[in-house]
């Protein structure tokens, strides 16, 4: 039989409540919390945003609530401020027939109404943890009427540093108070902060909802911490991004990357939690615009964050937690398009890879950072890309004219294209592409797969100009393979040869081996290193099958057209 909110004796007022918001039926997380707190238990409850938590502490804070006594009864302590804004409206929301007084804490305000509210008298204080804090150490909030303690979403208490803030907050709340702690996910700390302060408490899980991830491309570079700038930049001039969300695992990394960024001429916004709604629906609707193309955000400020068309999702930490990955993930290859999730994993850091590939049940492409000299061509090819555009839009008259003018005063036609050529690259000059230090050398020995897939062929392949190394089972898939690859493209033995096909004309890495190996009579795996860019391609084949590719030029076609190979 279902639960029904008759079956946990509500005062009335907040039956009333319920059916005002047209709350039916309880959520599972509400069937399990409500009557465990109802009972006196401590509760430990792991569920997400949009789970209907907060009414399932909120209404069994206010069942409880002395509507004579005005001092506070119950304390909710929260990650941020926007959080706490959330709780306190449905705490008000459905205290509305009870007439239950509220009042949110948090940093950032004035003291003065904050103060003149406790004076007043209080039965429920939200807040944050510093300025909660802030207010026991001046004296003037007072805690030991507090029959009830909620920590909400305590795994992002954590990885913003406020432990210390919410054991001193306990520290000022009767020992026999109720605790209940909800979080989204249940790192080690997390059971540790509840083995401390719950008395033996029932734990409520509510299953992570099922986001599908098929949809989205994953990656996962390997980087140095020092690097992961360098990398996400080197990333930027390579990926064709529309809207890229970028994960950060603190608040201070996410100010940080913003700052980073934008000096490097990349427009992007934090999205932080300590945000005034208006300010974050400011922020919005520029991504959403298109005004900022990358925001990035902690997990905590992205909640409930749902925006269209995403089409890159940088993890530049790894959360701590894997079912956070798929929450961050699912944000982008949504409504049937597809995303790209590119994951930066520092090399102590493949356990926790593993982990996210059990969990998501999707392997994630090995990829290799983009060398300087692929960015380079990269720039040199979408600006032929432009000038292309312009011949064949055939509209620049003005600039024509200009020409003309040039020509005529004497100007060699070619030294002046050369000329403009320098001015139009003159910003490239400003962006240095970034160093980057070597890994490991123990983070760069091929991992060792449990299921014994040493014996693999490999073969490479490349993906809109992105390495990746693939590796084939047994049943011919082609399988990520976990390895990095030392040098990039010139390496001993294999000779790089250049064709003028590339993305614009569709082509793909399994196209270019299946027409190169199958026209030459050489096995797949001879071939090397395949890079597409817009309108060429490198190829790298092994200098011992060189004669045989070189011989069957003039036969070798894909998607219809046929192509050369000449030596790059
Ligand atoms: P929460 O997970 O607490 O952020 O709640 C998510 C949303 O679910 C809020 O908009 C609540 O108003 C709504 N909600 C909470 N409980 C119920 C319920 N029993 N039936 C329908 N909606 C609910």
């Amino acid at each position: 039989m279902t639960v029904q909110f008759e079956d946990f004796k509500l005062r009335p007022e907040l039956v009333q409540a319920i059916t005002a918001l047209g709350y039916t039926q309880p959520t599972p997380i509400q069937a399990g919390i409500i009557p465990l707190m109802q009972e006196g238990c401590d509760v430990t409850g792991q569920a997400q945003t949009g789970t209907g938590k907060t009414a399932a502490f909120a209404l069994p804070i206010l069942n409880r609530i002395d509507p004579e006594q005005y001092l506070p009864q119950a304390l909710v302590v929260a990650p941020t401020r926007e959080l706490a804004l959330q709780v306190t409206e449905m705490i008000q929301s459905l205290g509305q027939f009870m007439g239950v007084s509220v009042l949110t804490v948090y940093g950032g305000t004035s003291y003065s109404q904050q103060l003149n509210q406790l004076r007043r008298g209080v039965q429920v204080v939200v807040g944050t943890p510093g300025r909660i804090l802030d207010l026991i150490k001046r004296g003037r909030l007072d805690l030991t009427e507090v029959h009830t303690v909620v920590l909400d979403e305590a795994d992002e208490m954590l990885s913003m540093g406020f432990v210390e803030d919410v054991e001193a907050i306990l520290a000022a709340t009767p020992d026999e108070r109720q605790t209940t702690l909800f979080s989204a996910t249940l790192p080690p700390r997390i059971r540790e902060l509840a083995r401390k302060y719950l008395r033996n408490p029932k734990t409520i899980a509510i299953q992570a909802e099922q986001v599908t991830v098929a949809a989205t491309e994953q990656r996962v570079y390997y980087v140095n911490e020092h690097d992961k700038l360098a990398v996400l930049t080197r990333l930027f001039e390579m990926e064709d991004i529309t809207t890229a969300l970028i994960f950060t695992r603190t608040r201070v990394r996410t100010g940080e990357l913003v700052n980073e960024l934008n000096l490097r001429g990349y427009p992007s916004e934090a999205l932080s939690g300590d945000l005034s709604q208006e300010a974050r629906e400011h922020t919005m609707s520029r991504f959403r615009s298109g005004q900022v193309k990358v925001l990035v955000a902690t997990d905590v400020a992205a909640r409930g964050l749902d925006v269209e068309g995403i089409t890159h999702v940088f993890n530049y930490d790894l959360p701590e937690e894997t079912e956070t990955f798929v929450h961050r993930i699912g944000r982008t290859g949504r409504a049937g398009r597809t995303g790209v999730a590119i994951s930066f994993a520092r090399p102590s850091e493949r356990r926790q890879v593993r982990r996210i590939e059990q969990f998501t049940r999707q392997e994630m492409l090995q990829a290799t950072v983009p060398t300087i000299e692929e960015i380079q061509a990269k720039r040199l090819d979408s600006l032929l890309s432009k000038i292309e555009t312009w011949l064949k839009r055939g509209r620049a008259k003005e600039e024509r004219a200009l020409v003309e003018a040039l020509v005529a005063s004497g100007v060699d036609p070619i030294d002046m294209a050369a000329a403009a050529l320098k001015v139009a690259r003159a910003e490239e000059k400003q962006r240095p592409i970034p160093e980057i230090s070597p890994l490991p050398e123990k983070a760069v020995r091929p991992e060792r797969r449990a299921r014994g897939e040493r014996s693999e062929r490999s073969e490479r392949g490349s993906r809109d100009g992105v390495s990746v190394r693939r590796s084939r089972e047994s049943d011919g898939r082609a399988k990520p393979r976990a390895s990095i690859r030392g040098k990039q493209s010139d390496e001993a033995g294999m000779i790089r040869l250049e064709m003028g096909l590339g993305k614009v004309d569709g082509l793909r890495p399994a196209d270019v081996v299946a027409s190169i190996a199958g026209t030459a009579g050489i096995p797949g795996a001879s071939l090397g290193r395949i890079y597409i860019q817009n309108h060429r391609t490198t190829v790298d084949v092994s200098e011992e099958y060189l004669e045989k590719v070189v011989a069957a030029n003039g036969q070798f076609k894909v998607r219809g057209q046929f192509f050369t190979l000449i030596k790059g």
